[in-house]
């Protein structure tokens, strides 16, 4: 026993009586250096203590279920023939990560041999929002950090093939509608041109300014930026193969996944047709189709569909399901379809595609659907049937990261893995696929890997369809009220009713709040009509404040404005609205 030596907790950042909820060692059990003893919980993370050395458990001095402190011993340790310290520069960088903070959680595997060249406290696969977001905000806090980019251009789907060139054009599609609205109200500009080249120049400028700003960002916090295509090859080395086929190998302490999505393919369209299109290439705007098919009626197939109309694309929509925007409350939905049915023209629920035939003189779809023809040619279609996390792709296996088999990456609320150390953020980590998401949970992984307190415990994620009307909605729907039998209260505000958006050439638009009943906070919100995206903002804070109908209804929101009708919905619960006649009940 003389030669034991008493392992103690190390450094565990701020954190005091730290509750053991597991003892994952016992007296007579043989253990590596790194291998993990106890595994520590406190209200805002998990982590494991790893053995500093290898040696034999003599004696166990803690339990399942006591609370520690840095500096509690936690057994005694009788080393397995100690040899000399390697000087700490020449020990891989996560062994001294981990020295250095003892709050790094244990790796799932030793660290592999073999020499790297460059290690880093953080490395970041993929720059989308999610990625990029948590590479900065690791720079921010002090870590070494390198971000992994396949394409030469930051900023990932969202920036160069999503969010922001689909809302350009949509934007450039409002335009042309309210123009032909205001014809028939006094101001006439004439029949649109589209000239397609500039119009593609503009949204493409759109995009390299804020992916420039992106390098530039990243330039300033000296992220170190590599190109290339990234995949695990162990638990703490990825080797990054770049554009040239040159491979390079880097250490690091912890990784975050932000390797993202990619759209779904259909397997009975036509292969290496350009005139079949997922989101990226319709989004190239290589032409105006005569007649273009879309099929799926979610966010991104309705976007599109609303860009190509209203450039002139004769459109139809197939939707397998029963509704667009399906799982969105009918009455949210309601105004949207009703412009879309306007808009385009034919739109096919519950109808299958069934076939693709090329020909020269275009796409023969067969469909299977009570309304929908058995056959229509096509110039174009556009398959928008939902994305697919890219997990399968990262080598994550080398890594020991558990991915399911739909691609996902499974995580706690420190956005861990099943690997400690390792991270998964955005697309990859889970629905809903979205950008904002991704962002905040890229800062908590970093954080998380910074050793700082935080934990992904946002009450509500926000969601928002771009289209002419916008259609938005956080928290809990009337949907999901229902289903988990949710006692609740609604107030809602017709847009009829509100100057603004009369004024605005729009009266079909609604608001809803849904209150908890029992507590009276709101719970869930929902808008449609132009600018609902922007309107569900505050609706998100009131949920995250824990408002109730007086905090809203009381809340002085500028007339006129399209944001009074959340202030109304509120009062119709608080029984103050005036703008209508509520029936008391
Ligand atoms: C047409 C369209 C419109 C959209 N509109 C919106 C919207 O309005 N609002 C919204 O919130 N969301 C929108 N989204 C969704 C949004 O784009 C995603 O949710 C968001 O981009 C996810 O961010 P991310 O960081 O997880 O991954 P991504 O943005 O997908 O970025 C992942 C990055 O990882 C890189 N990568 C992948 N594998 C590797 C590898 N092995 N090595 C190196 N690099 C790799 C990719 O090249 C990519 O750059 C839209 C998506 C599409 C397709």
């Amino acid at each position: 026993m003389s030669d034991t030596v008493e392992i103690k907790v190390p450094d565990i950042g701020d954190f005091e009586g730290v509750e053991i909820i597991e003892v994952l060692v016992k007296a007579g059990d043989t253990v590596e250096a790194e291998d993990p003893l106890i595994t520590l919980e406190s209200d805002k993370a998990t982590m494991e203590v790893p053995a500093p050395e290898g040696g034999t458990v003599r004696e166990m001095k803690v339990k399942e279920g006591d609370k520690v402190s840095e500096g509690d011993p936690i057994l005694l340790l009788e080393p397995a023939g100690r040899t000399a310290e390697p000087a700490a520069a020449d020990k891989p960088a996560a062994t001294r990560a981990q020295d250095d903070t003892a709050r790094q959680p244990a790796p799932a595997q030793s660290q592999p041999g073999g020499s790297a060249d460059y290690d880093c406290d953080v490395i970041v696969l993929g720059s989308g929002p999610g990625g990029y977001s948590a590479a900065f905000r690791a720079a921010d806090l002090g870590q070494k950090v390198v971000l992994v980019e396949r394409y030469e251009s930051l900023g990932g789907v969202c920036l160069n093939v999503g969010c922001i060139p689909s809302k350009a054009l949509l934007h450039a599609a409002k335009v042309i509608d309210d123009a032909a609205f205001m014809a028939d109200h006094g101001v006439e500009f004439g029949a649109p041109k589209v000239s397609v080249g500039p119009l593609r120049e503009w949204k493409q400028s759109v995009v390299k300014k804020l992916t420039g700003g992106i390098a530039g960002l990243a330039k300033r916090r000296k992220v170190r930026v590599v190109q290339g295509t990234g995949a695990f090859t162990g638990a703490h080395q990825m080797q990054i193969t770049g554009p040239d086929g040159q491979a390079q190998t880097i250490t690091f302490a912890n990784a975050i996944i932000a390797a993202g999505s990619q759209a779904m393919k259909l397997p009975m369209m036509p292969a290496d047709d350009e005139r079949v299109m997922d989101s990226t290439s319709a989004l190239e705007l290589a032409e105006i189709p005569k007649r273009l098919l879309v099929v799926g009626g979610g966010i991104i197939g309705l976007e599109m569909a609303n860009v190509y109309a209203s450039l002139g694309a004769k459109t139809d929509v197939v939707e397998m399901l029963p509704s667009l925007l399906n799982g969105v409350d009918s009455d949210i939905v309601k105004p949207l379809q009703k412009r879309m049915q306007q808009r385009l023209d034919n739109i096919y629920l519950k109808t299958k595609v069934t076939d693709v035939k090329a020909a020269k003189k275009g796409l023969t779809v067969s469909f299977d659907g009570e309304k929908a023809p058995k056959t229509a040619t096509y110039d174009r279609i556009l398959v928008a049937v939902g994305r697919k996390p890219n997990g399968n792709n990262i080598g994550a296996e080398q890594a020991g990261v558990t991915v399911e088999q739909s691609g996902f990456i499974a995580t706690d609320k420190q956005m861990r893995t099943n690997v400690a150390h390792i991270f998964a953020i955005g697309d990859i980590a889970r629905q809903p696929l979205l950008a904002h998401k991704a962002v905040h949970e890229g800062k908590v992984a970093a954080e998380v890997a910074a050793g700082e307190k935080s934990a992904f415990d946002a009450r509500c994620i926000p969601s928002v369809v771009y289209t002419d009307p916008e259609v938005a909605w956080t928290g809990v729907t009337e949907n999901d009220a229902k289903e988990q039998g949710i006692d609740y209260d609604k107030g809602s505000f017709p847009w009829a009713a509100n100057g603004r958006s009369l004024g605005m050439g729009y009266d079909q638009g609604l608001t809803k709040l849904l209150f908890d009943k029992q507590s009276g906070r709101v719970i869930g919100g929902a808008a449609v009509g132009p600018n609902a995206g922007d309107l569900i903002a505050e609706v998100s804070l009131a949920i995250e404040m824990g408002c109730d109908a007086h905090d809203i209804g009381l809340t002085i929101h500028p007339h006129p404005t399209l944001s009074e009708t959340i202030g109304m919905s509120a009062e119709a619960v608080a029984g103050t609205l005036t703008d209508l006649y509520v029936p008391k009940k």
